[in-house]
């Protein structure tokens, strides 16, 4: 049998830390990786066969549980007629159809292949919209790798961006204006200085990427107002809200209506796209319709909008979210209960089906507190936990997700783990 540790010794030989995507590789809780064989329902098997509860979901996606038989069974179908055609193709119109009915605020879509890629072409938009060249985001919130992205605050809410990965040029990364989440005074200031070059805020409505962290009321409006008050556009990244808070993403449950939208992970169903929207005369001036340029070879691909179309049918039976939402409930208020009555300073966030599990005694709102609390404590727990066959996101800062294929029984067993760990923690 080969081992997870032979796989990794080998994959180190042959790709840069061992892995495709960094976080994959444990750096930050330690250890090594496991390696998938396969996936079904709410389970992984690693290479030598141990089952491990997936809290991960392939980060998002898996939002009906891996293998989804009408997912798998669509994707069957699509592959037979061809892999990529070059040209249009029907699903791409369904796929679009699908997505401005669920989401009103996008009268049209293009369709990319990933979420960076979305979150990259929308500001593009809105750049060549505005004709403007700055972009605000915020501190521990992550939209892909784009160079305009990989800048995080400096030591004050209004310092110009700060490359935070070498190869980003220092003058992209000015272009990059960073805030402190969930800081409305300061979003205020930085609007009142720069107003008047800012093409677009971008956001995540839940910020999924420093642990689970939700806007505080009334801030998402707030953002809406200043956005329109100073002609900057409001984008919502939904490449993890998306379809999985609510039917209509994050923008439906907080009743928000973005400029422009970034989708990825659920609409692909597992397989790699990402999608951006918005208003009919933002998204009339993409290419070709207008002059802004994006383009994808692979782009609107029938096997990929099978697997998403199959994905979005799926969650749109009746009462699905609710369902999902009750699931993630039980589930964080069982561990938290379980850390109660250990004695451990534990909260828990959580806003539809994605939640964070945080080992301080506050509620955490912030980036400067999510990076405050315990994250040596989360890593044990991380480890305890894949001990007992529960696989949570390698690192203290990204959100978890729960599917529906989470029964109750897979809630409990991983509440009962969860109670052992806590107890020898
Ligand atoms: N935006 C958000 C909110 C994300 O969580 C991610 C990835 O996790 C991205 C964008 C980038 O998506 P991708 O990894 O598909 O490029």
């Amino acid at each position: 049998m080969t081992t997870n540790h032979e796989l990794f010794a080998r994959a180190r030989q042959l790709m840069p830390g061992g892995v495709n995507s960094p976080v994959r590789a444990f750096k930050s809780v330690g250890g090594e990786p496991f390696f998938t064989a396969r996936a079904d329902g709410a389970w992984l098997w690693d290479v030598e066969g141990k089952r491990y509860i997936d809290y991960v979901g392939s980060w998002g996606p898996m939002i009906v549980g891996h293998n989804h038989p009408a997912v798998r069974e669509a994707v069957e179908r699509a592959v037979r007629d061809g892999l990529s055609f070059g040209t249009p193709c029907p699903a791409e119109i369904t796929m679009a159809e699908t997505i401005v009915t669920l989401v009103p605020s996008v009268d049209s879509v293009r369709m990319v292949n990933s979420g960076t890629e979305a979150t990259m072409s929308a500001i593009r938009v809105a750049r060549g919209a505005t004709g403007r060249s700055k972009i605000v985001k915020f501190e521990g919130c992550y939209h892909g790798h784009g160079d305009s992205f990989l800048v995080k605050a400096g030591s004050g809410a209004l310092t110009f961006g700060v490359p935070t990965s070498p190869g980003v040029p220092k003058a992209a990364a000015d272009l990059t204006l960073t805030l402190p989440y969930n800081d409305l005074d300061a979003a205020r200031a930085l609007f009142a200085e720069h107003g008047k070059d800012i093409a677009g805020l971008i956001i995540e409505p839940v910020a999924g990427n420093m642990n689970c962290i939700p806007p505080d009321d009334g801030y998402l409006q707030a953002l809406r107002t200043l956005c329109t008050e100073h002609g900057a556009l409001l984008i919502f990244d939904e490449v993890m809200t998306g379809f999985r808070v609510a039917l209509g993403g994050a923008q439906a449950h907080y009743g928000i209506t973005p400029d422009l939208t970034c989708f990825g992970k659920i609409i692909g169903g597992g397989m790699p796209v990402g999608a951006y929207g918005g208003r009919r005369e933002l998204m009339e001036q993409v290419a070709p319709a207008g002059p802004i340029y994006q383009a994808g070879t692979l782009s609107g691909n029938p096997v990929a909008m099978a697997a998403g179309l199959a994905m979005l049918r799926l969650i749109q039976a009746p009462g699905f979210h609710d369902d999902l939402t009750a699931r993630t409930e039980r589930l964080t208020d069982g561990i938290a209960a379980a850390a109660t009555k250990r004695g451990i300073p534990f909260s828990v966030n959580r806003v539809g089906a994605m939640f964070g599990l945080f080992f301080t005694n506050q509620t955490v709102r912030s980036y400067a507190q999510a990076t405050a609390a315990d994250v040596a404590a989360f890593n044990r727990f991380f480890h305890g936990m894949l001990e007992h066959g529960v696989y949570l996101a390698p690192s203290a800062f990204e959100a978890g997700f729960v599917s529906s294929a989470h029964s109750d029984a897979v809630l409990d067993e991983t509440i009962a783990a969860a109670d052992a760990v806590f107890a020898r923690l």
